[in-house]
């Protein structure tokens, strides 16, 4: 990209003992927008994932010194090699914005994890860019825990995840409506290729840059089709299969658990499967089709119950983009496109089926299953149940337990499969981070006390061990509180 950057205000490089990659910057220059992280008043690293930064192999003790810090803000170019925006497009609630990108946010580069992987190291929150559109580049603190401990939630119940690496506040207060303290928050993902960045591909670079960003994603998703190098169509049909298998994936693992993710526009889409944006998500608590907890969506079409379809329209967004990669002709390319898409319904089903099957501790392929789970869902439908308090309980049951209301019948038929319930405990939490439990830990935490974020985060971050003492962690929020309910982009 030929645009201004910010870069010529480094500070002078200190030494860092590791060195980033910057394959996305140099694979593909058209979407990338060289920049740097914008000077804080007074940074603090206030919240730091060790576990994490052992996993990528980043030593702690240098992240938290003054040249590690300044990393973390986008400010230390030593270990990059090139920090840049990204250009992306997307559809936002059904809208197309062909410009959107990282208008506060920053690709510091790639980091090659000691296991072999290779992980982004991404900036939220640290400053204006080319693509912030008159927005402020900044983030508040509050949001920005919001993400943090979510995503290290849905990490811990297995769901795929970016997932967060430390929080800095800045020492600058910003404008939400009022006066709050900035943020910027590390974030970790295996790439942040959104189907988004494939609608900026296809309308601004063609088909050249289409097939430059699928040979890109191939090399960090699913290498498998390099290595024998997989050509022509059927390259790229493997690839857009992989992703539909792997967002299938996760949204049936979102049904399973009641996890509303509230945005799910093409930007907020990856091509891993990982879940992005934690803005305005929630964990329903009682069981409704028609969640919707986010205070933009006012019309629900990112409720509950139409995640699955969703993600199938997204899917569709994205395979357009690639027509022509999909066929020799175009006409041959439309034809695999609605092929492709004509699979959809019947994998998420299925990959659905395996979700509830394994949460009810039964074979898949037992016979019977697929009635037992259907029955399921119509109690969940019928009752409206605690969500999360239910799964646990059937996972805990024993011949002395006492069945909820409506589900006596049902509980009869399912022992007869003899459930697997140390399986079961192994997926279904005891602890989500429930709304009113976010709430209290944030609103503590942006005053300044951080004692209830960190019990928090520890009992979601171990969601499957009981901690003695922590009784009111598994209860549902007070009366009436989820009816009121809303959460925000809160940006
Ligand atoms: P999000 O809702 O976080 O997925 O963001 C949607 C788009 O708005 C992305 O292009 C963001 O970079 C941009 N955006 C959101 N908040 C800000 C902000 N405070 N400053 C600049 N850009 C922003
Ligand atoms: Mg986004």
């Amino acid at each position: 990209m030929s645009t201004p950057t910010n870069t010529d205000r480094f500070p002078a490089p200190s030494p860092a003992p590791f060195k980033l990659e910057a394959r996305f910057a140099s694979d593909l220059p058209e979407m990338s927008a060289a920049w740097q992280g914008e000077e804080q008043p007074a940074p603090e690293l206030m919240l730091l994932n060790e576990d994490l930064a052992h996993l990528l192999g980043l030593d702690p003790d240098w992240l938290r010194t003054p040249a590690g810090v300044e990393f973390l803000l986008g400010l230390n170019p030593s270990p990059t090699t090139k920090m840049v925006a990204q250009g992306y497009a997307g559809h936002q609630f059904g809208q197309f914005v062909p410009s959107l990108g990282d208008g506060r946010a920053l690709l510091l580069g790639e980091i090659q994890a000691p296991d072999g992987t290779l992980r982004d190291l991404h900036l939220k929150g640290s400053g204006r860019t080319q693509f912030s559109r008159g927005a402020d580049g900044r983030a508040a603190l509050g949001p920005i825990l919001r993400e943090y401990i979510i995503s290290e939630a849905m990490h811990a119940l297995g769901v795929p995840t970016t997932r967060s690496l430390a929080v800095l506040t800045t020492g600058r207060k910003i404008q939400r409506g009022q006066v709050v303290p900035g943020a910027v928050l590390v974030r970790v993902a295996t790439s942040h290729i959104r189907v988004g960045s494939f609608q900026y591909a296809n309308i601004t670079g063609g088909i050249d840059l289409s097939r430059r960003l699928a040979d890109h994603a191939i090399s960090r998703h699913f290498p498998e089709l390099d290595e024998p190098r997989t050509e022509g169509p059927d390259r790229y049909v493997g690839m857009f299969n992989r992703v539909m298998d792997a967002q299938n994936q996760t949204v049936a693992q979102w049904m399973r658990l009641g996890f509303i993710h509230g945005v799910m526009n093409t930007d907020n889409t990856l091509i891993s499967g990982e879940t992005i944006d934690y803005g305005p998500c929630a964990f329903m608590e009682r069981y409704r089709d028609g969640a919707v907890f986010s205070s933009i969506d006012t019309h629900g079409r990112y409720r509950y119950s139409s995640q699955p379809a969703i993600i199938g329209w997204n899917l569709a967004r994205l395979v357009e983009t690639l027509l022509p990669l999909l066929g020799e002709t175009p006409d041959d390319g439309m034809d695999t496109a609605q092929e492709l898409m004509g699979t959809y319904a019947d994998r998420y089903q299925k990959a659905f089926h395996r979700e509830m099957a394994g949460s009810l501790g039964v074979s898949p392929d037992a016979p019977g299953a697929e009635e037992l789970i259907g029955a399921y869902v119509s109690l969940l439908r019928a009752h409206s149940p605690d969500l999360t308090m239910l799964n646990r309980a059937l996972s805990d049951w024993s011949e002395d337990s006492v069945a909820p209301e409506g589900f006596g019948e049902w509980i009869t038929h399912w022992w007869s499969f003899t459930p697997d319930l140390e399986a079961m405990q192994r997926i279904n939490p005891i602890y989500v981070p429930r709304n009113h439990l976010v709430e209290e830990a944030l609103d503590d935490a942006t005053e300044g006390d951080w004692e209830a974020f960190h019990t928090l985060l520890s009992l979601v971050t171990n969601p499957f061990e009981h901690r003695p003492g922590h009784e009111r962690f598994e209860q549902p929020s007070p009366e009436g509180f989820e009816d009121d309910y809303m959460t925000y982009c809160g940006t």
